[in-house]
């Protein structure tokens, strides 16, 4: 049985038509983290195989639970044309994943999402004028390539802001705040900030955002597959912890509007981006109760996580499901949920969190609890409320 992607007003091209894939098919694997991990665990409870491409490949997360690893560059056409070759279609859990290898990859299998959701996916300037074509809101932001640029877009969105790399930025990192409020010399600290992020350095570029005073942040993550058929999980509160994800809330305390807007807004973008997978969209709610889109992600997420132990299907499997043609699970949720990020040496906690009734641990399988480093979660669940 064939799917055949559709069409959206927005012009995005649409995918190729995916097959069926039966039990027993191998899934191809972009990248090779916790989230590829997840996903192959996911594949493999429904007796899918997965073949994990990636240059730091040997021995990760993800290639201790699949059938077949690459380890390879990038850019290695030979290599990625052998793997395109051994499996039946291939899906990421990075949406850093050079375009170009997706592009080269496409020539011989199905590949989801497709390069031109990576394109909008990658940069944060793609991304904000994609989400701002759709009437969808942002906080104010410019684009700026110097420090004199910083400088001008302080004056233009307001002067508390965050100067953010346009690409390749995540957990907090290539970013810096400014606040005309406290730094005295304006132009001194446009200068520091731009250092900050690398600016000068070939190939950084940068956005001045607004800093947004929200109430809270929160997510949803949608799945949509080759017919267009879209599921999307409750919105989630996030709350971070030195710009890493600490704890997500299950469903979100927010009022019922305020998660249908998140809903909305999540199931607009998948549809515009004619998305086949899995897509992240992260909100901050103003005290207002407005809701702005922060960044997507184009891959299972970890405000995500909470969906293995309480949803009847996990954003994990509905990744594979969407991948592999297959209609979507079920998101209902079957339980409240609280996931709890192990960064670094939390994950020394593990004995505690075994014998804590009702605690569902999932760690990695990454040897070096470096700090920052997400070494694993824990999901607790409550009745819903
Ligand atoms: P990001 O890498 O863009 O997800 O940023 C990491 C975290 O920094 C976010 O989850 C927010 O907590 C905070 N942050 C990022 N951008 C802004 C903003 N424009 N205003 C306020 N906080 C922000």
């Amino acid at each position: 049985m064939t799917g055949t992607a559709t069409g959206t007003a927005t012009g995005t091209p649409a995918v190729p038509a995916l097959p069926r894939l039966a039990p027993g098919s191998t899934v191809g694997m972009l990248g090779a983290g916790q989230l590829g991990r997840m996903t192959a665990l996911a594949a493999a409870r429904l007796g899918y195989r997965t073949h994990v491409y990636a240059p730091d490949a040997a021995g990760s997360p993800a290639a201790q639970v699949s059938a077949a690893t690459t380890v390879a560059g990038w850019d290695d056409l030979d290599a990625l044309e052998r793997f395109a070759r051994s499996v039946d279609t291939v899906t990421l859990e990075w949406e850093n994943v050079p375009v170009a290898t997706v592009e080269h990859l496409r020539r011989f299998t199905t590949v989801n999402p497709g390069p031109h959701i990576l394109s909008v996916a990658q940069d944060r300037i793609a991304e904000k004028s994609f989400v701002n074509r759709l009437g969808i809101a942002t906080a104010p932001w410019r684009a700026a390539d110097s420090a004199d640029d910083v400088a001008r877009a302080v004056t233009e969105v307001g002067p508390r802001c965050v100067l953010k790399s346009t690409r390749l930025g995540y957990d907090g990192k290539g970013q810096a705040r400014l606040d005309a409020g406290r730094d005295g010399d304006a132009a001194a600290a446009a200068a520091a900030a731009w250092a900050a992020i690398g600016g000068g350095k070939p190939g950084v570029a940068g956005i001045v955002e607004g800093f947004v005073t929200f109430a809270c942040e929160v997510s949803v993550i949608v799945a949509r597959g080759a017919d267009g058929q879209t599921v999307a999980y409750p919105a989630v509160e996030n709350r971070h912890k030195d710009g890493i994800l600490d704890v997500t809330i299950a469903p979100a305390g927010v009022p019922a509007e305020t998660a249908a807007e998140a809903d909305r807004i999540a199931r607009t973008i998948a549809e515009a981006l004619d998305l086949v997978g899995v897509l992240a969209v992260e909100m901050f709610v103003t005290a207002e109760g407005a809701v702005l889109v922060n960044e997507m992600a184009p891959r299972p997420h970890n405000s995500g996580h909470w969906t293995m132990d309480a949803c009847a299907s996990c954003q994990f499997e509905q990744l594979v499901r969407a991948v592999c043609g297959l209609p979507l699970g079920s998101v209902e949720r079957v339980a409240d949920a609280e996931m709890t990020n192990l960064i670094g040496d939390d994950v020394l906690r593990w004995p505690d969190l075994l014998a804590e009734r009702g605690a569902r641990l999932h760690l990695y399988g990454k040897a070096e609890a470096r700090p920052g480093r997400k070494m694993g979660h824990v999901n607790r669940l409550f009745p819903r409320r």
